[in-house]
């Protein structure tokens, strides 16, 4: 990256680097149009006031600001951040910092709506929020990186804060920067403030079980499912796309339910196994070998097969635009589990009613990482730490819970499980708005 490129400069440059598809429905690949297309139709079935609307659609706050670090050598360089505050009604905003070369000001804005929709479906005392810096983390140090972590959170002090704002680890970011945040921000406090941020190291304030949180979550969900449907536990086949933190995660908790893994994949090819895939093989050899490929006790096949295996339970755990019009019509899962963010296109969404495919969307599916993140902000807050037992308790309640409550409005209205979230969610947020009036 050259002086005097601009954010738009950045990300295009991103987008020829990564080769992005060039998809001719480019609306499909826009996560703010894919979140504003599911919101439009709930908010049509809800008969949302037209004021209402327009207050849930607008972004409460949008800060662009220059992140100027001197790097190692000695140079200058100024990199662009965001955060974006989508709606703060029901609790101060919550949501991730990422650092990533296609971060945009529309993408972060989308994700903002998505955690105000996530966390008022598991009914946690959050809005949404999400940030992010246009930058390339493999080009950078750690010293760089701390760098402008720091810079960034000094320019937004005014923004974040325990009952304001509360960052957390996203795309490329991790624990080690949530601790670079709490202390800037502590330092300005002049006090130590760990509820500023979650997904702490342990050490410091952060929860047991966070880790784990959201491929437990998604666990839980698809149990959920699976009682709903009727179908058994034991030797229901799962295909997992994805396996990092949620999908390997995800994985081995359901292989211990009885669940049989039969293919999973990461960025370097998926692998299969009629019989079953050994998750906790599967995850010592990532962790020898950094990735799957090469795993012996299972056949390679491609992205696109692993799709369209014939398996009870598709789980997207990797990235946005997973499942578009191409691929939606070759499912043959009866039950899919968005343990990603955006995995599926609003394209995509209709082929699969249609194909009576039971979707568990990803404001529902992958909540367990915030409930647990609202957890760890709780007990910060009291200075008083749970164990992991307690954690995963409160977290099997709170998704238990909010599965049945979006299945109620699904059964209610006659909708399917995406269109059922929203309209819990956005009714949620509504009503909280219509109790507290506007202040003018
Ligand atoms: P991660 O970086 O730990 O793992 C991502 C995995 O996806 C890796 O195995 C990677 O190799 C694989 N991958 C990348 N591109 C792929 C491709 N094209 N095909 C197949 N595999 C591919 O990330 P994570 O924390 O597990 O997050 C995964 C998804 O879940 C993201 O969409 C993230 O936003 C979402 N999510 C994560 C959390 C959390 O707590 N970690 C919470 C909510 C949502």
């Amino acid at each position: 990256m050259s002086h005097g490129t601009t954010a738009d400069d950045q990300a295009r440059t991103a987008q020829d680097i990564l080769g992005r598809d060039k998809d001719p429905h480019l609306d499909e690949d826009n996560p703010f149009e894919a979140m504003m297309a599911r919101f439009d139709h709930a908010a049509e079935l809800l008969e949302l006031e037209p004021g209402m609307y327009r207050v849930l659609r607008h972004p409460e706050k949008q800060i662009i600001t220059a992140v100027p670090i001197q790097r190692d050598n000695g140079e200058l360089e100024v990199f662009t951040g965001y955060r974006v505050i989508h709606n703060t009604a029901r609790g101060p905003g919550k949501g991730g910092m990422r650092f990533d070369l296609r971060v945009t000001l529309d993408e972060v804005k989308a994700l903002a709506a998505w955690m105000t929709w996530k966390c008022a479906v598991v009914n946690i005392p959050f809005g949404g929020a999400k940030g992010g810096v246009v930058c390339d983390p493999t080009t950078l140090s750690v010293r760089e990186l701390e760098r402008i972590t720091r810079r960034f959170t000094a320019a937004l002090m005014d923004t974040l804060g325990p009952e304001s704002d509360i960052p957390a680890p996203d795309v490329n970011t991790n624990e080690r920067v949530m601790a670079w945040i709490m202390d800037t921000y502590s330092m300005h406090q002049r006090h130590p403030v760990t509820a500023v941020v979650t997904g702490k190291p342990v050490e410091m304030g952060g929860s047991a079980g966070r880790r784990e949180a959201t491929g437990r979550g998604c666990m839980i969900a698809i149990k959920e499912a699976i009682r709903h449907l009727g179908l058994p536990l034991r030797g229901t086949k799962v295909a997992v796309q994805g396996f990092g933190n949620v999908g390997s995660i995800a994985a081995q908790l359901l292989e211990k339910e009885g669940l049989t893994i039969v293919a999973v994949s990461d960025v370097s090819g998926s692998i299969y196994n009629p019989h079953g895939i050994y998750v906790d093989d599967a995850i010592k050899w990532v962790r020898e070998n950094r990735y799957l490929g090469g795993y012996p006790n299972a056949e390679a096949i491609t992205a696109e097969q692993l799709f369209s295996l014939d398996v009870d339970v598709l789980l997207p755990a990797a990235v946005e635009n997973a499942i578009t019009r191409k691929n939606a019509g070759n499912i043959k899962a009866k039950i899919i589990c968005e343990g990603a963010n955006g995995p599926t296109t609003a394209g995509a969404d209709r082929i699969l009613e249609e194909h009576g495919v039971f979707v568990i969307p990803d404001i529902l599916a992958n909540a367990g990482g915030v409930t647990v993140s609202y957890f760890e902000w709780v007990q910060d807050r009291m200075g008083y730490f749970w164990g992991e037992e307690t954690v995963n308790e409160r977290l099997n309640t709170i998704m238990q819970q909010s599965f049945q409550a979006v299945l109620s409005v699904a059964q209610e209205h006659s909708v399917n499980m995406r269109v059922a979230s929203y309209m819990l969610a956005m009714e949620r947020v509504a009503a909280v708005h219509r109790l507290r009036g506007l202040y003018a």
